[in-house]
């Protein structure tokens, strides 16, 4: 298996950005044997809470390609239209049609239940003829050809951040250039890397994100370089954008949308055709749009972020990063939610995992990636856990938040006894003698 091992320049090209503490922090481990003479191993960076750090918003998914904002809406009115018409049509009949009408219906009900069973057939059949093995993890699922959205989406990208997309010798450009050539170098093994070229562009925005492209276009602003704490956080939050890629997410979430939005529509149509008033149609249609979300949608997309995290991990371990600093990562965006008084999103909104079950599910899967990237022959690890290190952190911020309060509260109760405390009754003052 071939393993390449982060170099040190690529530490030492840190610079102008939040990742420049990583260059002193960082440890670096002699190579762990012959192959790698002409790699310097980077070790883990020992963990300090940056509590600098800015509020984390959830991570944007890729947004939806153009024709999506066209077509759906435009389905939704067909859709619409037609139920309104089928409910005024019904409306409009005189009654012993109608009952004429039921009366058909009822006669025929075996014909239209077969009708039902043909089109479900015909839809179970379409799933099943495009069914196929996931790529890492052997996941089996229903995957549609991969659109052809990417040049429009790409050339819109470029667009919209034409301003602020940072020149190739801007030493974080060539930061997360080298890490992702790292990752690709080293997971080879895996049979998609070879078919995508991956092209590196860095954002100079504040925004928390990195997407990739499913043809490999990389997008990364600087606001997440300046929130990860060291190397191998990146290197895992880059791998788990590779994993979304080589394991054609994308394509996935298209194909379930695509049978989501025909469903939708007959429901649509059966929602403004039933409902009695067009107010109560709408809220109907409303109800409708949130049970598809909450439902399908996002329970899908939090599956697909759980399994890049997993595929990511396993990219990151064979490119010889400490994997034990992945959850860590997630425990940062949770401690910064926190320190900002944030109340977390209820997972079942989300379209992601909590920071908190990111975390947990991380720290299961790193015995095993520990285990892949030993056989990769990469360098020993430093004894210091960067999950213990920053356990070690918690409690001591923890401690100084308490200690700080109880100096606050007898501070407060001092002063409030000073008020407080009775004065010493005084004597009234006695005319003075008369000295005459
Ligand atoms: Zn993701």
């Amino acid at each position: 298996m071939l393993c390449v091992l982060l170099s040190r320049n690529t530490l030492l090209s840190f610079s102008r950005t939040g990742l420049r503490h990583l260059e002193r922090r960082a440890q670096l481990p002699r190579p762990a044997s012959a192959d790698v003479t002409r790699h310097r191993a980077a070790g883990a960076a020992s963990f300090v809470p940056q509590l600098g750090f800015h509020t984390s918003r959830r991570l944007r998914a890729l947004p939806a390609p153009l024709v999506f904002l066209v077509l759906k809406p435009a389905q939704k009115l067909v859709a619409i239209i037609l139920g309104r018409y089928i409910r005024k049509w019904w409306a409009a009949l005189p009654p012993n049609k109608r009952q004429q009408f039921r009366e058909a219906a009822w006669r025929r009900r075996w014909h239209l239940l077969a009708g039902g069973a043909v089109l479900s057939a015909v839809m179970a059949a379409f799933l099943l003829t495009h069914l196929d093995e996931s790529p890492v993890t052997g996941r089996t699922r229903s995957v549609e050809l991969l659109f052809m959205f990417t040049p429009c989406c790409l050339s819109q990208y470029l667009e919209e951040f034409k301003d602020s997309i940072l020149p190739q010798k801007d030493p974080r450009h060539q930061v997360v250039e080298q890490l992702i050539t790292h990752l690709a170098q080293r997971n080879q093994d895996v049979t998609e890397m070879s078919s995508i070229t991956w092209n590196v562009h860095v954002v100079d925005l504040p925004v928390q994100n990195a997407f990739i492209m499913p043809d490999g276009k990389v997008f990364v602003f600087t606001g997440l370089l300046d929130v990860v704490a060291d190397i191998h956080q990146l290197t895992f939050i880059l791998g788990h954008e590779m994993a979304h890629s080589l394991i054609g997410h994308a394509a996935e979430q298209a194909s379930l949308s695509h049978v989501l939005d025909f469903l939708s529509l007959i429901l649509l149509t059966a929602v403004w055709a039933l409902c009695p008033r067009d107010s109560v149609a709408a809220l109907g249609q409303w109800l409708q749009g949130k049970l598809m979300q909450f439902m399908f949608e996002r329970p899908f997309s939090r599956r697909l972020e759980a399994e890049a995290d997993q595929v990511g991990l396993q990219l990151a371990a064979k490119a010889c990063a400490d994997v034990r600093a992945a959850p860590v990562f997630w425990q940062q965006l949770e401690l910064v939610e926190e320190l900002h008084g944030e109340p977390p999103l209820p997972e079942w909104r989300s379209s992601h995992p909590s920071h908190q079950n990111r975390a947990k599910q991380l720290d299961r899967l790193v015995p095993q990636a520990l285990e892949l990237r030993a056989n990769c022959m990469c360098p020993t690890l430093p004894e210091a856990d960067p999950r213990a290190v920053f356990s070690e952190a918690m409690r001591h911020l923890v401690e100084e938040a308490r200690e700080q309060q109880r100096a606050e509260k007898e501070k407060k109760a001092g002063q409030a006894g000073l008020i407080t405390v009775p004065l010493p009754a005084l004597q009234p003052l006695r005319p003075p003698h008369n000295v005459m």
